[in-house]
């Protein structure tokens, strides 16, 4: 059977039916940070605790990856099979700015300080078969 685990440890809570975005906090100046850190990069502290950050955020700003990233690159895409894709940075509630790969693809479909979820995808298979997944933003549906 395949499972889907997480590419990395610790960046979301996994399994979830509603995955929220992993950082920490820290308890002395209340500064976020994403990834998780142990030491506070405002201040120093090492008192620092895992929280949620959410699963929404608004666009802060974006660019579209045209060509292939280089190696290391896990995704198992090849020139030939690369898509552009959007990667940007959603600033989160509180504050936190997270560079993430955006589903729009296309400068038409990107606006700075649009409303954004996040998405927990399929990155690539390894060699056990398991999904390893990643986490992307993409558009609130419209209503
Ligand atoms: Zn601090």
């Amino acid at each position: 059977m395949t499972s889907q685990v997480p590419l990395h440890e610790g960046l979301f809570t996994w399994p979830a039916t509603k995955p929220q975005l992993l950082g920490s906090r820290c308890s002395q100046c209340a500064e976020a940070a994403f990834p998780a850190q142990p030491d506070c990069r405002s201040c120093g502290s090492r008192d620092t605790t895992i929280v949620e950050l959410g699963d929404h955020g608004t666009l802060w700003t974006w660019t579209i990856q045209t060509f292939l990233p280089k190696h290391p690159y896990l995704s198992g895409e090849t020139a030939d099979t690369f898509r552009p894709y959007g990667v940007g940075y959603v600033e989160m509630p509180g504050g936190v700015r997270v560079e993430a790969r955006l589903k729009p693809n296309s400068p038409d479909q990107l606006k700075i300080g649009m409303p954004m979820q996040l998405d927990i995808i399929p990155f690539c298979t390894d060699e056990n078969g398991d999904q390893r997944m990643t986490f992307a933003f993409s558009a609130v549906a419209e209503v």
